[in-house]
C-alpha cells in the first residue's frame, strides 16, 4: 500500500517538475520531498519560506491558494458535478466544492494536475490548497460518489469550448448550445440572450439581466482567469468592514506578502489606493473575479460573525420605509465592540446588542422577560427560542422602559400597550412591533416581532410551489369570485402566503382592499385599512366600510367571530374574490370550523374556493447536509402514505451542523401547503354538512394531498427530514 502511495506521488512531482523547469523555476530532489509537503518543498527550493510557499506556487499557475473554510464539497457543486462529470480514470483528480453560476470550484494540492473527470477546463475553476485540505475533501467526494456512482461518459468531455478572449455574449450562445440544463432553465437564458442583442460585453457587472454569478462565470469560460464564490469566503478580521464595504472587496487568501481579494472588477484601484495611502505594509494585492451583490453579503455576515464568535448572518436589503418615526440607529462595528455581561455596559447598549444579536441571527421576534433571579432575553430563530442574552434582573425594569421609550409608549405597568419602531443595522431596515404585557408584581413582559420588508413580500415564484399547487393557486386566484381559505396557527406563514397571493394579482384594473390587524406590509397599488378597536372598527365592520369602495378582491386579515365569517362568506357570493385566515388544524377542518362559528352551511359550500392549510418547518442546511440510504422501514413509511419513492431515490438527505447554520443543520424554513379545492362533489357534502371522514376521503380520490404527504415531497426533494415533519403524522393518511 506505501508503495503504490509513493508512486503516485513522485508521478505527480514529476509532472509539476516538467512545468516548473519550463517556467525557468528550481525543482526540489524528488526524494526529499515528503507526503503533505509539497509545495513547501517547492517552494524552498526556489528560496520562498513555507508561510508563503503555496502563494507562490498557486502565483506560478496563475489560480489561487485557499484555506477552505470546511473542506467539503456542497450540496451545489454535487449536483453540477453531477451533470458535468463522468467516472474517474486517473489517480488524484481535482475535486469539486463549490460554484460560480454554472462553473464549477475545485481544488488540488498540485496546479500542474490534469484529471478532471473529463470535465473540460472551461467549467471548472482551479483553487489551490494544501495536502490536508485535498485528502479531506478526496474523502467526502468519495463518499457521495459511493452513495450514487457517476455515469461512464459525459456529452462535454470533447466539445470545444467558446472562443477564448471572446465577450460574455459568446459564453452564453456556448451554454445555450451546449449545457445540460432544464427546459426552463434554458429559456430563462434564451430570453437574457435576446434582451441582450448583439452587443458582446466584456465587463461582469454589464450583465445585470443575468443570474447573479452567471456574469463572474462567463467571464471565466472566456478569460480562464480566477473567479470565486464569496458566499465560501473563510470570515476575515484583517482589515476593516468599512473599507471592504465602500469598494466593495472581500479577501478569500492571505499570506505573508500578498492577498487574494475578491471584486467586482479587476481594473478598479480604488481600494489599493485607499489602502495604501493609509501607510498600510504594501501586501501585493491579487483581484479575483466575484459577484458583486455576493461580496456585499460576504461583507455583512463577516461583520455580524465577528461580534458572537459564533455564527450570523445579517443579509443586506435596501428598504425603504415611509415612516421614519423611531428609528433607532445601530452601528455594527459599535456593537462588536460590546461584552454585555461587562458591568459598564449600558442598559441601552445592552438593548441593542441584543437587538443586533437577534437580527445578526434571523431571528422573527424578541421576547425580554423575568425568569427566576435573573432577566431573559430569548430570540426565536427558526421557531425555536434561543437565549440571546440574560443578566441581574435589576435591569429589567431599565431594558422595558427603554423599548417602551423607542416605541412612543407610556410607562404605565398595568396596561397591556402595543407600539412600534424602526430598526436601521448598516444598510438594513427592519420595522419592530412591540407589544407590553402586564405580568405578576409590577413586572412587564415584552414581545417585539420583527418585520423585514424583504422577508415579508414575496413573489409566488418564491412560495416553493409544485407545478400542481401554482396552477391551483393562479386558477382560484384567477375567479371573479369566491372565498380562500388559509388556515394554520400563529407563525406557520399564513399571511407570507396571503401577501404573495394578492401580490401576483395586483394590476391597474383590479381593485383590492384589505382590512388587517396590523397592517405588516404596506403594498403599492392596494387599499389597506387598519383595525382600530378604539373607534369601533374591528374586521367585521372594516370589511362593511370596504364594501361600499366597490373592490374586486378583498382581504380579511383574520375571520375570528361568526360576524366577521358570515360577512366573509356572503362578500364572496356577490362578485368578490375574499380571501382571510382562519385558525384550524388543516383544510377540512377549516370547513367544519367556520360552520361551527354559525355559517349556514349550503352558504359556505357556494363560496368555498379553496382551503389552505399551511404549516412552516426548517429547511436542510445546504451547505452541511448528508446523503444517507433509504433503509426499507424508510421506504415503506413513504408507500403506505401513497408518496412512493422512487426506485433510482437510494438516498436522502439527514441534518449535519456547520458554521453556516450555527451547528444546527438546519437553516431558515419552508411551507408545507396541504391545498384543497372545492369541487362539485366536496360543495355537495359542505352542504349537508357531511363527516369529516367521507370528506377526507372524496378529498384523497380528487387528489389532495395531507401537510404530512406535502412534507413526504419536501423530504424527497431534500429540503427537509422526516423527523422534522413526524409532528404532522396526523394529517397522514390511513393508520
Ligand atoms: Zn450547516
Amino acid at each position: 500500500m506505501a508503495d503504490i502511495e509513493q508512486l503516485i506521488a513522485s508521478e505527480q512531482h514529476d509532472r509539476l517538475f516538467v512545468e516548473l523547469e519550463k517556467m525557468g523555476k528550481s525543482c526540489p530532489d524528488a526524494d526529499s520531498v515528503r507526503v503533505g509537503s509539497l509545495a513547501e518543498a517547492v517552494g524552498a527550493a526556489n528560496g520562498v519560506d513555507s508561510k508563503r510557499a503555496l502563494q507562490w506556487l498557486a502565483e506560478q499557475f496563475g489560480i489561487m491558494p485557499m484555506d477552505l473554510a470546511r473542506p467539503v464539497c456542497s450540496t451545489k457543486a454535487e449536483q453540477m458535478f453531477r451533470k458535468l462529470a463522468r467516472q474517474n480514470v486517473a489517480p488524484d483528480p481535482w475535486m469539486p466544492f463549490g460554484t460560480v453560476g454554472l462553473v464549477l470550484l475545485c481544488a488540488h494540492f498540485d496546479p500542474s494536475a490534469e484529471e478532471a473527470w473529463g470535465i473540460p477546463d472551461f467549467l471548472y475553476s482551479k483553487i489551490l490548497v494544501s495536502s490536508a485540505q485535498y485528502e479531506a475533501l478526496k474523502s467526502d467526494v468519495a463518499q457521495r460518489i459511493s452513495m450514487n456512482p457517476l455515469p461512464e461518459s459525459t456529452l462535454l468531455e470533447f466539445v470545444e469550448g467558446p472562443a477564448k478572449g471572446g465577450g460574455l455574449l459568446t459564453a452564453l450562445k456556448w451554454i445555450l448550445e451546449h449545457y445540460p440544463m432544464s427546459k426552463s432553465e434554458n429559456d430563462k437564458l434564451s430570453a437574457c440572450e435576446s434582451a441582450f442583442g448583439n452587443i458582446d460585453m466584456r465587463r461582469a457587472s454589464d450583465y445585470k439581466l443575468l443570474p447573479r454569478d452567471f456574469g463572474v462565470a462567463f467571464n471565466f469560460m472566456t478569460s480562464g482567469r480566477p473567479i470565486f464564490a464569496p458566499e465560501l469566503a473563510p470570515m476575515q478580521d484583517f482589515f476593516p468592514d468599512n473599507l471592504l464595504e465602500k469598494h466593495t472587496v472581500f479577501p478569500v487568501y492571505r499570506s505573508e506578502s500578498a492577498v487574494y481579494l475578491m471584486a467586482a472588477d479587476r481594473q478598479n484601484y480604488s481600494f489599493e489606493d485607499e489602502w495604501y495611502s493609509t501607510g498600510s505594509d504594501s501586501l501585493k494585492i491579487i483581484k479575483v473575479l466575484a459577484d458583486p451583490e455576493g461580496i456585499r453579503e460576504v461583507i455583512s455576515r463577516n461583520r455580524g460573525r465577528s461580534t458572537s464568535g459564533g455564527s450570523t448572518i445579517v443579509d443586506v436589503g435596501d428598504l425603504a420605509y415611509a415612516d421614519d418615526a423611531n428609528l433607532v440607529d445601530i452601528d455594527p462595528s459599535e456593537m462588536q465592540q460590546i461584552n454585555p455581561s461587562n458591568i459598564n455596559t449600558s442598559p441601552e447598549q445592552i438593548i441593542q446588542w441584543v437587538l443586533y444579536q437577534a437580527i445578526s441571527r434571523r431571528a422573527s421576534d424578541l421576547h425580554v422577560e423575568k425568569y427566576f433571579n435573573t432577566a431573559r432575553l430569548r430570540a426565536r430563530i427558526d421557531g425555536e427560542l434561543h437565549v440571546i442574552h440574560s443578566g441581574p434582573d435589576e435591569i429589567l425594569p431599565r431594558l422595558v422602559s427603554l423599548l417602551k421609550n423607542y416605541s412612543n409608549m407610556g410607562q404605565r405597568r398595568q396596561t397591556a400597550e402595543d407600539g412600534r419602531f424602526s430598526m436601521r443595522i448598516g444598510q438594513r431596515r427592519i420595522d419592530c412591533r412591540v407589544s407590553a404585557i402586564p405580568c405578576s408584581k409590577a413586572l412587564q413582559k415584552i414581545t417585539i416581532r420583527f418585520l423585514d420588508k424583504k422577508d415579508g413580500i414575496k413573489e409566488l415564484s418564491e412560495l416553493n410551489l409544485s407545478p400542481r399547487q401554482s396552477s391551483i393557486i393562479k386558477n382560484t386566484l384567477g375567479r371573479d369570485q369566491g372565498l380562500v381559505l388559509v388556515t394554520g396557527p400563529t407563525g406557520s406563514g399564513k399571511t407570507t402566503s396571503l401577501y404573495a397571493f394578492i401580490n401576483s394579482i395586483i394590476s391597474e384594473t383590479i381593485n383590492i382592499h384589505t382590512v388587517e390587524d396590523p397592517i405588516e406590509y404596506e403594498i403599492e397599488g392596494i387599499n389597506q385599512t387598519q383595525t382600530d378597536p378604539i373607534n369601533g372598527i374591528d374586521f367585521g365592520e372594516g370589511l362593511r366600510r370596504i364594501l361600499r369602495a366597490d373592490p374586486d378582491v378583498i382581504l380579511i386579515g383574520e375571520s375570528r367571530d361568526e360576524e366577521t365569517a358570515s360577512a366573509a362568506v356572503n362578500a364572496a357570493l356577490t362578485g368578490h374574490l375574499v380571501l382571510t385566515t382562519l385558525h384550524a388544524n388543516d383544510s377540512l377542518r377549516a370547513v367544519s370550523r367556520l360552520i361551527s362559528m354559525g355559517v349556514a352551511p349550503y352558504l359556505l359550500a357556494d363560496s368555498l374556493a379553496l382551503s389552505q392549510a399551511q404549516r412552516l418547518v426548517r429547511r436542510l442546511c445546504v451547505q452541511c447536509k448528508r446523503p444517507v440510504a433509504v433503509t426499507d422501514a424508510i421506504r415503506e413509511t413513504f408507500n403506505k402514505n401513497k408518496v412512493p419513492l422512487s426506485p433510482e431515490t437510494a438516498f436522502l438527505y439527514h441534518p449535519a451542523g456547520c458554521p453556516e447554520c450555527n451547528d444546527a443543520g438546519y437553516s431558515g424554513r419552508i411551507a408545507l401547503m396541504e391545498m384543497c379545492v372545492v369541487d362539485t362533489e366536496l360543495s355537495e357534502m359542505i352542504a349537508c354538512n357531511a363527516p369529516q371522514s367521507q370528506m377526507r376521503e372524496v378529498a384523497q380520490r380528487a387528489g389532495v394531498l395531507s401537510l404530512y404527504q406535502e412534507g413526504l415531497l419536501q423530504v424527497i426533494a431534500g429540503q427537509t427530514t422526516l423527523a422534522e415533519i413526524a409532528c404532522l403524522s396526523y394529517t397522514a393518511v390511513g393508520d
